[in-house]
This record gives C-alpha cells, structure tokens and sequence, in this order.
C-alpha cells in the first residue's frame, strides 16, 4: 500500500472539487484529487454522431458577478463566452409571446405586466438590488410575497423568475431571504446569461491544466472509501490500494456519501440532520437535428406547464455539426412526479408537443435525441425545511466541504463554485497565518 502526503487531499472531482484544487494547486499548495469515476461529475460533455451534449445546459447566470469568473482571473483560464441574447428568450403565453423581463429593456417590452405593474415590479427590482429587499429566512416567498399583499401579476412574474432561476417547479417554496439574496446579485448583472463555448468538457480541460502544470495529481477512477479522524482531524483518507495523509482535506462529494465517510465520526449527528435532503430533479429532453430550423427565439419557456427550450447550438459553436442543430428542453419536477412512470411520460408528450409547436419540422431531421427522464439538477432543493450544508464543522478543523449542496452563493454551479472558492481562500489563509506566526 503506498503512502502519500500533501498540503490539501480533494476528495470528488466535479466543479466543486476541481476549482478547489485548481485554485490551491495555483497558489502553491501539493493536491491530490481524487474521483470515483470520471473528471466533471455531473458536468459531463458526451460528443454522439458529432453532436456535443452536455448534462445540463452549461450556461452561466450572472457571469460578471460570478466567482467563476473570479476564479477565471484568477488562474488564467482560458474560455470563450458567448453571451445570451435577452430580446431572444421568451415566454409562451398560450397565443402569444412576450419577452422575458429580466432586465428594464425587457420589463419595457413584455407584455406579461400592464400599467402599474410595470412600476410595481420595477419598485421590487429597485429595491433588491439596493438591498433594502432582504426577506426572512422563517419566512418562504409565497408568504412574504402574500404578507407584502403584493399584486397577483407582480406576484407571477417573481414566482416566473425563480422557477427558472432555481430550476423548479414549486418556486413557492423558496426561502424568502434565499431569494432576495439570489435576485441582489442578479439584477446588478450585465450578462445574465452565459454559454461556455465547448460545453462544460471546456472547462474541466481548463481546471486539469491549472492543476497537472502546478505538479497537482490526479487520481480518477478510485473511490475514497474511508476516513482516519483523530484529535478532531481528518489524518488520511483510504482508497482499496493507497492511503493519502494531508493537512488539509476538502470533500466535494453530495451529503449521502459523506454519511457514509463520516460515520462514527465526531460530525455523525450534524450530517444526520441534513440526511432527508431532496435534491431538485428536472427532465430534459435533447435533440441533435441535422438541418437548423430558424425561430425568432434562442429560449422559450411555458409557463403553465413549466418547460423551456434552448437553442444551445446557437450559443455554442461546437455543439452541432456544421449546418445542425442542438436543443435541449428541460421540465422542472414536481414532488408529486418524482416517482411517477405516467407523470414521465405525460411530461415527455408535453416536450415532443412543444418542439412541435416551435421548432416544426424537428422529427424529419432528428439525427440523435437524449433524454434523462429525471436528472439532479442541484443536490438540495431550497426550500423552508433544507438549507445549504455548512463549509466545515468546527468540531473537524481541517475539514471543508464544497458541492452546489453547500451554503455558498448564487444557485446551480454557482453554488460549487462559491463554496469551493471560499473553503481554498480559507486554507489558503490559515497556511499563511501559521506560517507568519
Ligand atoms: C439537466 C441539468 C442541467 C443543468 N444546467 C445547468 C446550467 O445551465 N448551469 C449551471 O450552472 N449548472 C447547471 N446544472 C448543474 C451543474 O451541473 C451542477 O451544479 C454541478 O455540476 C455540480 O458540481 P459539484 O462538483 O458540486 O457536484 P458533482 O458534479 O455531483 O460532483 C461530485 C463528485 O464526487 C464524486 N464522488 C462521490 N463520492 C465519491 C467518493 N467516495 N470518492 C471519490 N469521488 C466521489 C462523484 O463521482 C462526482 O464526480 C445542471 C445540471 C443538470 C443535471
């Protein structure tokens, strides 16, 4: 059995735990990281019969207020943007369309908010961005938005938003502070959306160099499959072959396999309470089409039956052949149709019936389509009953944790990134610290 040793051991290898070990690789520490199959976790790019799909969207909201792009500064990284256009996405009002207002040019064009409810929702706009906005964390949006007797359309439009924002389909349940907080960075954005051209493939290429040009290793295909906890430290993590001792550990892997490394440990009964974790699911359905069909619109979304379409090959030059075209549709997920077999198919009928009602003409030049009937969109769905894991325990002192199943800001990968930029700053401090005392 062999036996290393390094400054920081990352345990989980998708965009939580390569950022953390790129960033702490960067700056001078000796990494490990270790994954149990594939580098990206569930940011994975799969390239069929010339089509890139990528498991989710890879797009990037808000990416000038981003620690993604912190971390691109940062570590140099070398991605290309191609940014959303906001006149393109739309929402399907049944007979009409109307522009998504999510930002004042859209406000003063959509059709979705009349007369005073421009101004009204214009008000809560303003307000959240000077942070006067904060909502309660007792308190979920449903409620405030009913205590505030916000008006019914205003009250839509915000539920709207956050349904696609937070990928659900009961945005009701959204903790009222979790909201505002979201919404705070969100409208100060100038790029509200962002498509890494490549796919999320492009970007694990990036963190893997960061890492491997500053002698980081990379250990793939291996699982951690226990843990030494003494004196209230992690000592060393255990694969089937080696063991691997380090100052530091960072683990980027969701809260059940972290019940299961951490039992009989001093953090047993904190990670128990948050063991009913309900991550939040969507179905997505892509199409990769040999010919494109032009629409006036790179996004549109139904808002009654809370399904969405984008044109990713529009954004991303590398997900279609020359002269193809890649869709995705995604379905938010009710509790309710979870489980339920008949809810999949009604939502897959309810997809083909809205590529139909767009993009005519999809099935004759259908090349490839992928479909996951349910996908974990985020590893915690934010409502009143589930908060973010905490970054570390202060029962555990060398230990952080990082995965969009953190606290952290932002939503989605956002999540992975802002908890693993603030859990490496902290390493990285703490090193500085001893070092200066
Ligand atoms: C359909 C879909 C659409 C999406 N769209 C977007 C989008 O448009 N924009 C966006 O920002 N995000 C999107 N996402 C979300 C984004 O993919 C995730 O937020 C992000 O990939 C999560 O990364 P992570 O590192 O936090 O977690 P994960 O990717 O889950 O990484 C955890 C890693 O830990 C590894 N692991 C677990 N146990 C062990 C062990 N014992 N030993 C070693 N390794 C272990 C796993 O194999 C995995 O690789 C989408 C996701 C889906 C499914």
């Amino acid at each position: 059995m062999k036996k290393s040793q390094y400054d920081v051991v990352i345990v989980g290898g998708g965009l939580a735990g390569l950022s953390a070990a790129a960033s702490l690789a960067h700056h001078g520490k000796k990494v490990a990281l270790i994954e149990r199959g594939k580098l990206g976790g569930r940011a994975m790019t799969i390239n069929m019969k010339g089509f890139q799909f990528n498991f989710g969207a890879h797009a990037i909201y808000g990416r000038d207020q981003s620690y993604l792009t912190t971390m691109e500064r940062d570590l140099g990284l070398k991605l290309y943007w191609s940014d959303f256009t906001q006149m393109k996405a739309k929402y399907d009002l049944g007979e009409d369309v109307s522009v998504v207002p999510s930002n004042i040019g859209g406000l003063l064009q959509t059709k979705l908010l009349k007369g005073m409810d421009k101004f009204r929702f214009a008000y809560h706009i303003l307000f959240t961005m000077l942070g006067f906005e904060k909502g309660d964390p007792n308190v979920s949006i449903q409620q405030w938005l009913d205590r505030k007797k916000v008006s019914p359309a205003v009250k839509e439009m915000m539920l709207n938003l956050a349904s696609s924002n937070f990928f659900t389909g009961e945005p009701e349940k959204i903790p009222s502070d979790v909201f505002f907080g979201y919404y705070r960075r969100l409208f100060k954005t100038n790029i509200p959306v962002s498509y890494i051209q490549g796919g999320w493939n492009k970007l694990v290429e990036q963190f893997v160099n960061v890492i491997e040009k500053n002698n980081g290793e990379i250990i793939t295909k291996t699982a951690v499959e226990r843990i030494t906890v003494e004196n209230e430290k992690v000592r060393e993590v255990h694969t089937k072959k080696n063991t691997f001792y380090a100052e530091h550990f960072i683990f980027a892997i969701p809260p059940e396999e972290l019940r299961t490394l951490f039992q009989g440990t001093v953090i047993e009964s904190d990670l128990e309470s948050y063991s009913d974790y309900e991550p939040t699911y969507v179905m997505f359905y892509d199409i990769g089409l040999r010919k494109r069909i032009e629409s006036p619109y790179t996004y549109i979304f139904d808002r009654d039956r809370q399904i969405f379409i984008s044109d990713i090959s529009y954004y991303d030059m590398e997900a279609a052949p020359p002269g193809g075209q890649l869709l995705q549709a995604v379905a938010y997920l009710r509790s309710n149709d979870i489980h339920d077999p008949k809810a999949h198919e009604r939502l897959k009928g309810e997809i083909e019936a809205f590529y139909d009602k767009h993009f005519e003409g999809w099935r004759k030049q259908l090349v490839i389509p992928r479909v996951s009937k349910v996908a974990v969109v985020q590893a915690i769905k934010w409502t009143m009953h589930q908060r973010g894991l905490p970054t570390s325990f202060s029962k555990i002192s060398n230990t952080y944790f990082a995965g969009d199943w953190c606290q952290g800001e932002g939503q989605l990968s956002e999540l992975s990134f802002s908890s693993a930029y603030q859990v490496s700053q902290r390493i990285l401090k703490k090193s500085a610290d001893q070092k200066g005392a």
